[in-house]
């Protein structure tokens, strides 16, 4: 095992009827500042439930985060942040909704430097976050992690970036499954989704020994693989053990844990990025297509991590290793079939005329040296691409 420090404070209140808790978790004397999605809330009750637990609270607030937000749009909630003397955000929604509102309380306190203190150097020069104001979470999507991560990724002008911050980690987080009961199930596909792929990626590369993170990546994947199904089947769509054990699994696939002294290969999302940002395909709808094709490029470095996944996660011990692996591949790609995302570029009607345009984005982008072992190259990402036609 690598050496880590692993820390994370992020208080969770999980289960039915949480969202009350907020009434203790924020501060009475606190000016909160409610930010949200495109009324996705309003719709489930989800805002009134909100509401009516800050009664006694000062509080105002800021809608209209589009997924993948945009800068301009987190921006704009600066405004009333000003002049409302703001000192508390709670962010109620799904990944999008957090990772704006963990944008936008860093932006509120931004000092910068001597040049400049445009918030906007936080994404661009990926300037340290100093100061951010405080941060609650509901949660209404699991998918994620980014309800008890530091992670945020902000869009402008087609552009995905990252930025990452300790100061941005919610102080707290309310998972109540019952709010999931109202999302579509391409939103669940994606959630359940995105939420295998991050513990993929922490998960596929080489082993270092880390036997307790490797059983835990292999416990969320089979509770992920077990479950995502059932959300979706009409007989088993509305159960709160199934939601529940999703939710929990997309928060602790992301939430520090099981990537604490392990290697990362997050290739899958980086290509993935920009599928999103050239194309505007779904998040989890990018990973489904470029992860089964990772898998292939790097199998002969990936070989001994995939035979595992192949053992302990799909329980594949007939045939010879090469077998073992197609078989675990193939089984990967039916599992994002079941949960109703692509796993070609053709199915959703790219082709191999898009791949210069990714592969230029990735270069404009930094993203040359990709991987656990910083070799996916530019070369090697054209490859990956290929083979996901
Ligand atoms: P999302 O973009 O937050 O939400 C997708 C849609 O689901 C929105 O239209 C939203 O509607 C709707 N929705 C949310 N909860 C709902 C509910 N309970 N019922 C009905 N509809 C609901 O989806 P996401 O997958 O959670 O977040 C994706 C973003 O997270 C991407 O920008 C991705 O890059 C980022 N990401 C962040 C991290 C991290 O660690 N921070 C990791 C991976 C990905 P409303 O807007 O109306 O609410
Ligand atoms: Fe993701």
């Amino acid at each position: 095992m690598l050496n880590f420090n692993f820390q994370n404070p992020t208080k969770i209140n999980f289960g039915e009827g949480q969202i009350e808790v907020i009434s203790k978790e924020i501060p009475l004397t606190a000016r909160v500042l409610i930010v949200y999605g495109g009324g996705s809330i309003k719709g489930n009750g989800v805002y009134q439930q909100v509401i009516d637990a800050l009664a006694k609270h000062t509080w105002f607030e800021f809608s209209g985060i589009e997924p993948n937000p945009k800068y301009d749009t987190l921006m704009k909630a600066q405004e009333i942040i000003k002049a409302e003397n703001i000192d508390y955000i709670l962010a109620v929604g799904g990944g999008s909704v957090v990772d704006g509102a963990k944008f936008i309380a860093a932006a509120a306190l931004y000092e910068g430097n001597d040049e400049s203190n445009d918030p906007w150097d936080i994404l661009a020069k990926q300037q340290p976050v100093t100061k951010a104001l405080p941060l609650g979470a509901i949660l209404t999507l699991p998918a994620t992690g980014s309800e008890s991560n530091g992670n945020s990724v902000v869009t402008r002008d087609g552009t995905k970036i990252p930025f990452s911050s300790p100061l941005v980690r919610p102080l707290f987080a309310v998972l109540d499954p019952t709010v999931t009961l109202s999302l579509s199930d391409d939103q669940i596909g994606n959630g359940v989704v995105d939420a295998f792929v991050h513990t993929i990626e922490q998960y596929l590369t080489y082993s270092v020994n880390g036997k307790v993170q490797d059983r835990f990546s292999e416990g969320l994947l089979q509770t992920l693989i077990e479950e995502g199904p059932k959300a979706l089947a009409a007989e088993t769509k509305d159960d709160l053990e199934v939601r529940a054990n999703i939710m929990w699994s997309a928060t602790m696939a992301l939430n520090g844990l099981i990537g604490a002294g392990v290697p990362q290969d997050w290739s899958t999302h980086m290509i993935g990025h920009e599928l999103t940002g050239a194309f505007g395909i779904d998040h989890a709808r990018t990973l489904s297509i470029v992860l089964p094709a990772v898998m292939k490029v790097k199998r002969e470095q990936k070989r001994g991590k995939l035979l595992q996944y192949a053992e302990r996660v799909w329980h594949i011990t007939d045939g010879d290793e090469d077998a073992r692996i197609d078989k675990a591949i193939a089984l990967t790609e039916d599992f994002f079939v079941k949960m109703g995302v692509p796993v070609r570029l053709s199915d959703i009607d790219l082709g191999s005329k898009d791949i210069d345009l990714l592969v230029d984005r990735l270069e404009q982008h930094g993203m040359t040296a990709l991987g656990e072992q910083g070799d996916i190259t530019l070369d090697v990402s054209r490859e990956i691409l290929t083979k996901a036609l």
